[in-house]
């Protein structure tokens, strides 16, 4: 393949950006770099990834687990997360072939193509089932389908939040702050589901009424003082 390159910026504990000039990062087929790291992605036992950010961790040799977080900041994270995990999965899957062969039970070794990645999935001693996890993208494909990959299967997956299946997506709320001397505002991103962001636009909601500066009255005492003048006047006009 031809050698996928971008820029990134490591993250801290925070998941704030570490320093203000991105690195360079690249990835062979074969060997992730980044800046000075040189990684081979056959040895990365994790990669997560939301959006442009990933977590990757790898062993070494002494069995001492390191791992980093990372944004990308130009390139395309969708490319290397691809990549990634169609060079993990063909690796690991040879690798389990290898072992089994070599203990004389290369017969057992079945593997399946995700329909959404193409990742190599190692389905050996699992049951034969019409869909499969693709522990590479994260999603449930259904195999063999005779009108090809079906889209609405990729927008599934369990939510961070409340663990369940459903289609969670990127939402990003705003936080409106009014203090007694400044206000202001700032945002997260999240990935969660409908029914979770519904409940959490809900508390911030009444978080920014709690805030509200008491010059600022909102729509309800502004109601309550409209009724007092009317009642005030209805009561001078008698
Ligand atoms: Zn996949
Ligand atoms: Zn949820």
């Amino acid at each position: 393949m031809e050698s996928l390159r971008f820029k990134f910026k490591w993250l801290d504990n925070q998941g704030n950006e570490a320093g203000i000039l991105s690195k360079k990062g690249s990835f062979d087929g074969k060997t992730l770099v980044l800046d000075d790291i040189q990684l081979p992605a056959a040895c990365l036992t994790t990669v997560e990834s939301r959006g442009k950010r990933f977590v990757i961790a790898t062993v070494d040799r002494e069995g001492h687990t390191h791992q980093a977080v990372f944004s990308i900041t130009s390139g395309s994270a969708d490319g290397l997360r691809a990549e990634l995990g169609l060079c993990r999965s063909r690796a690991w899957a040879e690798a389990h072939r290898e072992e089994l062969a070599a203990a004389g039970r290369a017969h057992e070794f079945r593997n399946a193509i995700c329909p959404h990645c193409q990742a190599v999935i190692d389905l050996t001693s699992m049951p034969r089932t019409p869909q499969v996890y693709c522990p590479f993208c994260k999603t449930i494909g259904t195999l063999d389908s005779p009108q090809g990959p079906i889209k609405a299967e990729a927008q599934y997956r369990l939510c961070d939040t409340c663990g369940m299946y459903s289609k969670p997506r990127k939402f990003t709320i705003f936080y409106f702050y009014f203090l007694f001397v400044m206000y202001g505002f700032y945002q997260q991103e999240t990935w969660r589901c409908p029914a979770c962001m519904r409940g959490e636009a809900w508390k911030n909601n009444g978080v920014s009424r709690r805030n509200r500066p008491h010059n600022l009255p909102d729509f309800n005492s502004l109601k309550v003082r409209h009724s007092t003048y009317g009642h005030s006047k209805r009561r001078n006009s008698f």
